[in-house]
C-alpha cells in the first residue's frame, strides 16, 4: 500500500494514456472513462510500484488477491449502467478500486470482502482518499440481505454459477454482472431481473478472475 497519497503531474499523465488505451481497446462510456480519469489508480501501490499502476495489468495487493486490470473495471462497469444514486452491492471489495470507481459515477456502494485484512484496509483507505462507501466483512457469494435490494450488483471474483441470493436480492429492472466458469477461466455473465419469477441472462467475453470462495460459491 502507498503511504504517500501524491497525485503529481506524472501520474495524471500516465492515466491520461491508460484511458486512450481502454478507448482503442473498445470502452466507449464516457462516464466510466472519466472515472477512470480520475481515480488515482497509483494510491492502491507501494510507491515503489508506482510505475506499474497505469499498466493495463491486474497487480497483487497481498493475501493472495489482487487489483483488477483497468481493462476489465472498464468492461464490468459499462456493463452496469450505473446512474446516479444507484444502490450498488459489491462482492470482492479488495482494495477498493473498483469501488471508487463506482462512487465516482455517483453510485451508493455496499462493498463485501471475506479477507479481514484488506476489509480493514480498505475501510480506512476509502474515506482517506476521499470516496465513501459501506464496508463489510464476510462472505459475500450470499449477498448482503439486510440491505437488499439492490439496482446494481458487481461480483469481482470469479464464480463457478450465479449464487441464487444475488438474483433474490436484485431489485426489478436490477442487473448483476458476474463472472462465471472453472478455475482456469470465465465468462462475463450479465443478468437482467425482469421481474420475481424471470430473467434475461446474457453470456459475453472470457476472463480470468481470482475464484469467489464461499458457501454459494466455490
Ligand atoms: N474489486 C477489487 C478491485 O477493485 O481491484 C478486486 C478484487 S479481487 C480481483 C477479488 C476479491 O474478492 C479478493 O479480494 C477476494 O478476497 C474477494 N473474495 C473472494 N471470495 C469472496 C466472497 N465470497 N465474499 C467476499 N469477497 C470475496
Amino acid at each position: 500500500m502507498a503511504h504517500k497519497f501524491i497525485d503529481n503531474y506524472r501520474e495524471k499523465g500516465a492515466r491520461k494514456r491508460l484511458v486512450e488505451l481502454l478507448i482503442k481497446k473498445g470502452i466507449g462510456d464516457e462516464n466510466v472513462l472519466q472515472a477512470i480519469g480520475k481515480v488515482p489508480r497509483h494510491y492502491f501501490f507501494d510507491e515503489t510500484f508506482w510505475n506499474q499502476a497505469y499498466k493495463d495489468i491486474a497487480f497483487p495487493i497481498g493475501e493472495g488477491q489482487t487489483i483488477s486490470q483497468p481493462y476489465t473495471v472498464a468492461y464490468q462497469t459499462e456493463l452496469l449502467h450505473i446512474r446516479k444514486g444507484d444502490k450498488v452491492l459489491e462482492i470482492g471489495t479488495g482494495c477498493g478500486y473498483q469501488c471508487c470507481i463506482l462512487v465516482e459515477l455517483g453510485a451508493d456502494v455496499y462493498t463485501i470482502e471475506r479477507q479481514e485484512k484488506l476489509y480493514q484496509r480498505t475501510k480506512q483507505v476509502l474515506p482517506h482518499i476521499g470516496y465513501k462507501a459501506n464496508f463489510f466483512c464476510g462472505d459475500g457469494s450470499k449477498g448482503i440481505a439486510k440491505h437488499a435490494p439492490y439496482n446494481k450488483i458487481i461480483v469481482t471474483a470469479g464464480a463457478p454459477f450465479v449464487p441464487e441470493d444475488l438474483l433474490k436480492q436484485l431489485a426489478i429492472g436490477g442487473v448483476l454482472v458476474i463472472p462465471v466458469g472453472d478455475e482456469q477461466s470465465q465468462q462475463m455473465v450479465t443478468v437482467l431481473k425482469i421481474n420475481e419469477t424471470d430473467y434475461e441472462k446474457i453470456v459475453l467475453d472470457t476472463f480470468r478472475f481470482v475464484p469467489l470462495v464461499g458457501d454459494r460459491a466455490w
